[in-house]
């Protein structure tokens, strides 16, 4: 049922909105800047930064981890598209606090015959997990010298922001 309700409101508008919002936009990111953070549906990032359109590259997964995905559209962003700041934003109340890399990745191979090639990134206290991927970030070989790294966990609750850092 919900793919097609996709389908509906695209039909009824939303292609013609997409297009009228992306009018003018440049492809590089305004504010040169990256934006990492979990794909729950909750987190609004334009609101929650003041963003609009064409500002920022949003990269969203499970988490807002740190995966190889990541670092390669993280080198193309910087490499190709100018990007320099890199923001990592996790939260409170994750899926990925709710189980545990190894508990994950055993009942999947109980119930499919065998494990998958990557890790969950489960995690269970957020600051520790956003700076365990600053760390990452800031010694990786493709990522240029000058990437600004910025680290924060989101409370779910209340939508307050508070910064992690790498060296505190
Ligand atoms: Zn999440």
């Amino acid at each position: 049922m919900s793919h097609e309700e996709l389908v509906r409101r695209y039909e009824a508008g939303g292609g013609k909105l997409a297009a009228a919002n992306a009018e003018g936009l440049a492809v590089p990111p305004s504010l040169r800047t990256a934006l990492l953070t979990c794909m729950d549906s909750r987190i609004d990032t334009f609101a929650l930064f003041g963003l609009t359109l064409g500002e920022v590259h949003v990269l969203r997964n499970a988490g807002g981890v740190v995966t190889d995905d990541v670092i390669r559209s993280l080198t193309i962003s910087q490499r190709k598209l100018e990007t320099r700041d890199v923001v990592v934003v996790q939260h409170t109340g994750c899926g990925l606090t709710m189980f545990s890399d190894d508990d994950f990745c055993e009942e999947l191979a109980t119930e499919v015959g065998m494990r998958p090639p990557w890790r969950t990134h489960a995690f269970r206290e957020p600051a520790l997990s956003v700076r365990r991927d600053m760390a990452q970030l800031r010694h990786d070989p493709f990522l240029l010298p000058e990437t600004r790294v910025r680290g924060f966990v989101l409370d779910t609750e209340r939508f307050v922001l508070e910064e992690v850092y790498l060296d505190g």
